[in-house]
């Protein structure tokens, strides 16, 4: 089973619930793998605190001119549609930040003047923490593009009984790349114009690549009722809704999971896991949520 915990947008509570639901299953006897593909400011650690066995580059390829073999024709620069090469005066210039590594101009060259050369874009590290085993996407300070790093994590997801992926808020291409093939995917909103409004964009975009998903709304006792009124019509299971809780956000400004706040949220978090069950199993009987 793999599971997603995506948010239209940050803040939302998003890894309270993706690390809350690792390690109450982990204190159910499941084994767990925690995925933390918010690449760009992963904080999943701060929770889990994993002792880190292991980290390893990633690396993309990026295009290398030799000027000495180059005939300025400019047909690498024409390939690229991400304006990543280009023929600038007499000489060819690479922006790394815009290349995507597709291998386009590579393969035009008449002069084989181009070789791929592998850069650093970010790193993987992984170990063990509460119990869960831990991986973290980490994108390069600086680097533009983190697709490249979310895939590189993706393929730790294992043979452990559940997976669970950590995705970056929004729903731009680092999400899709997050959630894309997972069984399941958890919104997490929470209900005010702003959390609505995200939620409809992140709804549309699992709707368009076809995952079971379901919502879970933090902070539920406050704001308006817009977000349910929305989930009755759309027909979107509520999975969870978690209280506005003091000490939740005092647990959360420590470090400390849900989890620890008390029993009632571990109960919690078996019962969000046990809704995902149900609606996975649902699905695979060809019914779907629309
Ligand atoms: S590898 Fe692709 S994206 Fe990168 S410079 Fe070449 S054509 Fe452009
Ligand atoms: S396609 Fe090759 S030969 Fe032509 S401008 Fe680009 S690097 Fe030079």
């Amino acid at each position: 089973m793999i599971i997603s915990v995506a948010s239209g947008k940050g803040g939302t509570g998003k890894t309270t619930v993706a690390t809350g639901l690792a390690v109450a299953l982990v204190q159910k006897g499941q084994r767990v793998t925690y995925l933390d593909a918010d690449v760009e400011e992963p904080n999943g650690h701060i929770f889990l605190k994993p002792e880190i066995e292991h980290t390893a580059d990633v690396t993309v390829l990026i295009p290398e001119v030799d000027h000495n073999k180059c005939n300025l024709c400019g047909a690498c620069a024409e390939i690229c549609q991400f304006n990543a090469i280009a023929v600038i005066g007499n000489k060819v210039m690479v922006f790394p930040s815009l290349c995507i590594s597709c291998g386009g101009c590579y393969e035009v060259c008449p002069e084989h003047a181009i070789t791929e050369v592998p850069q650093p874009v970010g790193q993987i590290r992984n170990g063990v923490g509460r119990g869960v085993r831990f991986y973290e996407g980490r994108l390069t300070v600086g680097e533009a593009i983190s697709p490249p790093v979310i895939k590189a994590l993706r393929k730790a997801e294992s043979d452990m009984d559940v997976t669970i992926i950590d995705a970056p808020p929004g729903t731009s291409c680092p999400v899709i790349e997050a959630i894309n093939n997972t069984d399941f995917v958890i919104l997490v909103t929470e209900p005010t114009p702003f959390g609505l409004n995200d939620l409809k964009l992140a709804v549309e975009m699992v709707r368009e690549i076809g995952v079971p998903h379901g919502v879970v709304i933090n902070r539920a006792d406050i704001g308006n009722a817009e977000v349910e009124d929305y989930c009755h019509l759309e027909g979107l299971g509520i999975l969870l809704r978690i209280p506005f809780d003091r000490n939740i956000a005092t647990a959360y400004s420590r470090g400390e999971l849900i989890t620890t706040v008390g029993n009632r949220y571990l109960t919690m978090m078996d019962e969000l896991y046990q809704h995902i069950t149900q609606q996975v199993n649902y699905a695979g009987t060809g019914n779907s949520q629309r």
